[in-house]
């Protein structure tokens, strides 16, 4: 603040006055006073109307549109869930219904043999070839019974739900990179894919992870086949660089990839 005899702003009187170093305007110690008032009550609002949009921040957080995803979330893994266990009990009945059968048609046959015995041995009635007929019908049952039942568990590459991804558009979560003031052509070109939904070479579906590199080769996560594709500048088709080979746990293959990082010291 620099003071000197100047004209108040304010009163408009040649007075002793100081500089106020933000509007560089002249005032008189009265009017400076003033002046600060004006300037803190200015501070006051922005603070209230600060505060205010902290609150609405905090609500939206609370219950926003991210509530109504949630609970597509939450209802898809819930009805997933039903399925598998549907599933799981439609096959243990079939097995228990099998298992149930199979002794029951034992029990069958061995009802009707300890008829046979019961009359034997009341009217003290059987010779040698009985005895062997006996004897050989148990151990036959004693096999029926233990042979293993003819049922296997078997998984069907039917997907009995589908997977689900969330899609968050890829220039929102990686736009911190381009300059504020940066130029934008108003008409794009394809430079991947463009050759509608595929799995071939010069395809692309749900490219959901994107990365360019510094010599403008395009990395991009194709997220329906499983792989990662990379596309030199103008190419006319990509190559694998990553996955493609189905959907798995090995290390030649990915599943669902949703985003990807590059290691430039490679
Ligand atoms: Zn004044
Ligand atoms: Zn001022």
């Amino acid at each position: 603040m620099v003071t000197g005899k100047a004209r108040c702003v304010t009163c408009g009187k040649e007075k002793a006055t100081t500089k106020c170093g933000g509007c560089s305007q002249d005032f008189c110690f009265n009017h400076l006073t003033d002046h600060r008032q004006e300037l803190g009550k200015q501070f006051d609002e922005i603070e209230v109307t600060h505060d205010l949009f902290r609150q609405i921040l905090t609500d939206k957080n609370d219950i926003s549109q991210n509530q109504i995803l949630i609970q597509q979330i939450n209802e898809w893994e819930c009805n997933s869930i039903k399925k598998v266990q549907q599933s799981a009990e439609n096959a243990r009945q079939i097995v228990f219904k099998h298992t149930t059968k199979h002794i029951n048609k034992i029990e069958m046959k061995l009802n009707k043999m300890t008829e046979q015995l019961r009359e034997s041995r009341q009217e003290n009635d059987f010779f040698e070839a009985d005895l062997k007929l006996w004897k050989e019908e148990l151990e036959r049952l004693t096999k029926e019974l233990h042979n293993p039942l003819q049922i296997t568990f078997e998984q069907i590459s039917l997907p009995l739900v589908s997977n689900i991804y969330v899609d968050i558009p890829s220039i929102s979560l990686h736009s911190n990179n381009i300059a504020i003031d940066a130029r934008w052509i108003q008409n794009g070109i394809t430079v991947a894919g463009g050759n509608g939904r595929g799995n071939g070479l010069n395809q692309l579906t749900s490219p959901v992870g994107l990365y360019v590199d510094d010599d403008q080769t395009i990395y991009a996560s194709d997220y329906e086949h499983h792989r990662i594709m990379e596309w030199k500048y103008g190419a006319i088709s990509g190559q694998i660089v990553a996955g493609g080979n189905g959907v798995g746990n090995r290390n030649d293959q990915l599943n669902g990839p949703t985003d990807l990082i590059i290691d430039k010291k490679e």
